[in-house]
């Protein structure tokens, strides 16, 4: 026998009265022991043993018998185990080997085992021996190991459950808790010894989403459950936890505990809440604004990017046109492939790049237009177009590179019909007017007439004024019957137009002289390099256009000043263009986009108190246009006016000498 340990150090006071026995009482009795026995003289000799001892080591007893104990142990322990059985000698008494040591012996063929002795000192024939009990524990140290590694492995997955955020407890089959983790003492606040015992659902005050009964039928059936809990903790406040239940069995099949990791979802369910509650009147909101927009009359619709995709269109919008728009589909597709068509205020077509809605994406400013819409069932609707660019939210989820217009589409139905009753009324009053102006007029002319004659007696010069101030008057006033009856016939389309090639440079130079007669603080001046310059046109309608542009220009330079006509060729695209500038009050920057309006007057001409109907620059924007030309201009305030008429170049312009 061996032992690593110093067992025989200790307990050196030990018993000075030893037990005597008989070599033939003690040989009975080794051999009805089951355990390996043996007996050791002073000199470490073995001087009796049993047949335990013998087939513990694999010795046959001859061969152990006299033996020095030595050869029993492994060689590496041989040289400590003789100085301590010395000692032990020294120092005899009855113990235990073992305990806490790691003991073990050699057998013949070398291999080693781990042992369990006990020593007794033994007076054999009056001679102080040592009476060893060994027992082989190779299974009971193999056992040890295996439990060894388990409590390892228990306390590492205490020290892991600690570790965890979770409030992890495990509690018996009678719900008492057995395990509680740091994190349950962090949630809870109870310390592990104040937990440990209690009834868990007693100490939490659990509340079952339905009750404890249901949550254990499952947890029973299915071996697990899941779902949210209230808690009370140890300061009396709720916490709400997810919680993850197990019911743990043993091998036959018996609950053995139930674990439980319960996560704390207070702040969490919280602010689920109020993102429940916030994203409800979210949509509340919004389940509004398109009750709103649909129960709105008018036609509304929002439209994205340059090519003007839907986002939204209201319930008007499908009543009027009857078919669906679809999410993101363009206006202009949208249009083309349902046969909706748009026409300007002159009911000329418009092609896409030129409805409101592309124009006000286009540019950035707000568009308003007076269209007509022929729909899908080719019924024709005037409409009132107001297209603003708009800015959504950057919640909205439109790139902030995509231009955004909001539109709306204004049924004037009703607008135009009181509109064309009166533009019929000023019809007929301009009509009956002309009449009593005709004789008027006539009746002056043979008074001038007469009384300038030789023979005659001539008007005093009082008279005289009174009758050139009639005349004067009653030209206005046929000019103004004059625009009033081509207004109506235009909005009427029955203004006729006689067109025909003709060479703008005299007729511009005839215009010009005419009005210069009628002013003394301006001059005005015509340039152009060619003396022929084609075009088709209404001549007499021409004259009319060029007419108004320059007695407008006269008219605001009420300072006087040059008035510039110029007739200019671009050949590039085939353009004739005549330019009339002055340097008067010009048209504030605002109203820009409305004076080619019926009856717009510009608010610095009524400053100036400059009367005016605002007719003219309305009959030539759409004469103009009837006539295939265009016209535009460039205006500062306080600088000056150009406007600018183009037609196309006709056949003969490039004889120009
Ligand atoms: P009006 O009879 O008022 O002159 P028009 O239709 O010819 O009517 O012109 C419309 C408005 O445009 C004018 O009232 C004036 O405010 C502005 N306007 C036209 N021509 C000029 C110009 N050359 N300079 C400054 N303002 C002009």
């Amino acid at each position: 026998m061996a032992h690593s340990g110093d067992f025989f150090d200790q307990h050196a006071s030990a018993s000075s009265s030893f037990r005597q026995i008989s070599p033939t009482h003690l040989r009975s009795f080794l051999d009805i022991s089951p355990d390996a026995l043996l007996l050791v003289n002073q000199s470490g000799t073995i001087v009796m043993f049993n047949e335990q001892t013998a087939a513990l080591f694999g010795y046959a007893e001859k061969e152990l018998f006299g033996a020095p104990l030595e050869i029993l142990l492994p060689p590496r322990i041989r040289e400590a185990y003789l100085r301590h059985q010395q000692q032990y000698f020294a120092a005899p008494y009855a113990r235990s080997m073992g305990a806490g040591l790691e003991l073990c012996g050699q057998r013949k063929n070398g291999a080693e085992f781990p042992v369990d002795v006990s020593l007794r000192p033994l007076l054999l024939d009056g001679e102080l021996h040592i009476l060893g009990a060994i027992r082989d524990v190779t299974a009971q140290r193999v056992t040890e190991r295996k439990y060894a590694v388990q409590a390892q492995r228990l306390s590492l997955l205490t020290d892991l459950m600690n570790l965890a955020v979770d409030a992890i407890l495990m509690s018996d089959p009678m719900n008492r808790i057995i395990f509680w983790n740091h994190g349950a003492e962090r949630l809870y606040g109870w310390s592990e010894q104040e937990a440990l015992g209690r009834i868990s659902h007693t100490l939490l005050e659990t509340r079952y989403p339905q009750s404890r009964a249901v949550t254990g039928t499952i947890l029973e059936q299915q071996g697990q459950w899941e779902g949210e809990l209230t808690h009370t903790c140890h300061d009396g406040s709720k916490v709400l936890v997810e919680s993850r239940q197990a019911l743990i069995r043993d091998n036959q099949g018996e609950p053995l505990a139930i674990l439980e990791v319960n996560r704390d979802i207070t702040e969490r369910h919280t602010r689920e809440q109020m993102e429940r509650a916030y994203c409800e009147e979210t949509v509340g909101r919004e389940t509004l604004f398109h009750q709103i927009l649909d129960s709105l009359p008018c036609v509304v619709f929002l439209v994205a990017g340059a090519d003007a995709r839907m986002l939204f269109a209201n319930r008007a919008a499908y009543q009027v046109w009857g078919v669906p728009w679809m999410f993101q589909q363009p206006l202009g597709e949208f249009f083309n492939t349902n046969g909706i068509t748009l026409l300007n205020a002159q009911g000329r077509p418009l092609s896409v790049e030129h409805y409101a809605t592309l124009r006000a994406i286009r540019t950035g400013e707000p568009v308003r237009d007076f269209q007509t819409m022929i729909l899908p069932d080719e019924r024709t609707l005037p409409i009132q177009v107001y297209a603003e660019p708009f800015s959504p939210p950057q919640s909205a989820g439109i790139p902030a590179s995509e231009p955004v217009v909001l539109v709306t589409y204004e049924d004037v139905t009703v607008l135009k019909e009181a509109e064309k009753l009166k533009d019929e009324f000023v019809g007929i009053a301009a009509h009956e007017l002309r009449t009593p102006l005709t004789v008027l007029s006539g009746y002056v002319d043979i008074l001038l007439r007469q009384t300038s004659r030789e023979g005659t007696s001539p008007l005093s010069e009082r008279q005289q004024k009174v009758v050139t101030a009639i005349k004067e008057a009653t030209l206005r006033l046929s000019t103004l019957t004059g625009d009033l009856l081509d207004v109506t016939r235009l909005q009427a389309g029955r203004l006729v137009l006689k067109c025909c090639s003709t060479n703008i440079v005299p007729l511009v130079r005839r215009v010009a002289s005419y009005c210069q007669h009628t002013t003394e603080k301006h001059s005005i001046e015509v340039s152009t390099a060619r003396e022929r310059a084609i075009v088709i046109v209404d001549e007499s309608r021409l004259e009319q256009i060029l007419t108004n542009l320059i007695d407008n220009a006269i008219k605001y330079s009420p300072q006087g000043g040059p008035v510039l006509i110029s007739i200019e060729e671009d050949l590039l695209h085939r353009q004739i263009q005549i330019k009339v500038q002055d340097r008067g009050i010009g048209i504030p920057q605002h109203q820009h986009g409305r004076i080619f309006g019926r009856f717009m007057r510009a608010e610095n001409a009524l400053a100036w108190e400059i009367s005016g109907t605002g007719l003219g620059l309305y009959l030539c924007y759409e004469l103009v246009e009837l006539m295939g030309g265009h016209i535009w201009f460039d205006s500062q305030e306080g600088v000056g006016s150009t406007f600018f008429v183009s037609f196309p170049m006709s056949e003969g312009s490039e004889e120009w000498p």
